[in-house]
């Protein structure tokens, strides 16, 4: 049984994917069904392949109710590269992009985008350590800026948006790379999401992008090829061989995701894990939350304790215990508990009783 030998996986990404998606990829790796062949064999340009592609992307739209006027890519290069395509493509000469600067991923997005054009900083709580999010009144938003790009869950920090901000006309652009379809999302109120796989979605390698139609036609044609929303909407994410067998895994999820009930579904699952956790978190003092309360992530929770020293012992033991990936992020330290979507529930209620325990003994 492969579930015997499978440890609590709270890696911030790649991470835990669902079991049930590990069980039929492994089961059909050799040989799809019908097929003969595995689906890394398989040309990209094949039926079986574009059917893959058209029922992750109709799970997509079924799950988000994606309107009809917006495009679903797969493209590769990580959300870092969106980093880069996001201004490349939007950014016209002359024009102002509005970054909110809400933690260290929303930073580098920032910074990608000053090497494109002009950006304005709309609010950063950097001085902070990134512990919270800016409020409504603190983003200073440029009038008629090309697009207001935010993060919407804070991998490194555990900050996470629970309504968007108001942007006015301005296009609306979201990293959601580590909190995507853990509830649902107002597709429409964005101009463009995009969202490396890795850590909700399925295995590294493959970008998840949905861009409404009418922004494609900022994208000109001095941009290189692979850059260019609009050539890669036009080619169907198939300009060149995408990662195949990262698509498949991604549909494998989202058929997954529709299973179990689709967005409002997984929302509740998600509330009623990292609830557990926060909880025990602020039961007594001796485990400390870095994120200010109302702007806690539901899928990264970090925590300190005391001391460095304390730190350091709860890691050794909770990975003698069976639970990997607790090591919080190396520029923040502490712990960092990422329970996406795939991480299961009895994870949650194992690590809470851990908890309790480290602090009998050590507290
Ligand atoms: C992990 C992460 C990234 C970087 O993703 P890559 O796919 O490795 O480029 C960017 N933004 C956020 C919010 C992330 O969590």
């Amino acid at each position: 049984m492969p579930t015997a030998t499978r440890v609590f996986n709270f890696s911030a990404g790649p991470a835990v994917l669902p079991l049930p998606v590990l069980e039929e990829a492994q089961r059909d790796l050799i040989a799809l069904p019908g097929v003969g062949m595995s689906v890394m064999e398989i040309s990209h340009r094949s039926k079986t392949f574009e059917d893959l592609l058209h029922k992750a992307q109709d799970d997509i739209r079924a799950l988000a109710g994606v309107p009809g006027n917006y495009k679903i890519l797969m493209l590769q290069g990580g959300a870092t590269l969106q980093f880069s395509m996001v201004p490349m493509n939007l950014l016209g000469a002359g024009q102002t992009a509005d970054y909110i600067d809400s933690g260290s991923w929303a930073d580098k997005a920032a910074k990608e985008a000053k090497k494109v054009g002009k950006v304005n900083i709309a609010a950063t709580t950097k001085g902070d350590n990134y512990s919270r999010l800016p409020e409504q009144p603190e983003l200073k938003l440029t009038p008629g800026a090309a697009y207001v790009h935010m993060t919407s869950n804070n991998t490194i920090e555990g900050t996470e948006w629970t309504s968007l901000p108001a942007v006015g006309d301005a296009p609306l652009v979201s990293d959601t790379s580590s909190n995507m379809f853990s509830g649902p999302v107002d597709v429409a109120r964005h101009a463009l999401i995009y969202s490396g796989a890795q850590k909700n979605l399925g295995p590294s390698g493959v970008t998840l992008i949905i861009i409404r139609e009418d922004l494609l036609a900022r994208s000109t044609d001095a941009l290189p090829v692979m850059l260019n929303y609009k050539i890669q909407a036009e080619n169907d994410s198939l300009y060149n061989t995408p990662n195949t067998f990262g698509v498949y895994i991604l549909g494998l999820t989202m058929k997954w995701l529709r299973s179990l009930g689709g967005l409002e579904a997984i929302a509740k699952i998600n509330q009623r894990k990292a609830g557990k956790l926060y909880a025990e978190i602020d039961r007594t003092g001796f485990y400390r939350g870095t994120a200010r309360k109302q702007d806690r992530s539901l899928m990264n929770v970090t925590f300190r304790l005391a001391t460095e020293d304390l730190e350091k012992t709860f890691v050794k033991e909770s990975t003698a215990a069976g639970f990997d990936g607790l090591k919080g992020h190396r520029s923040v330290g502490g712990m960092r508990a990422s329970i996406y979507n795939a991480f299961p529930e009895e994870g949650v209620d194992a690590l809470v009783s851990f908890m309790r325990e480290f602090e009998r003994r050590h507290g």
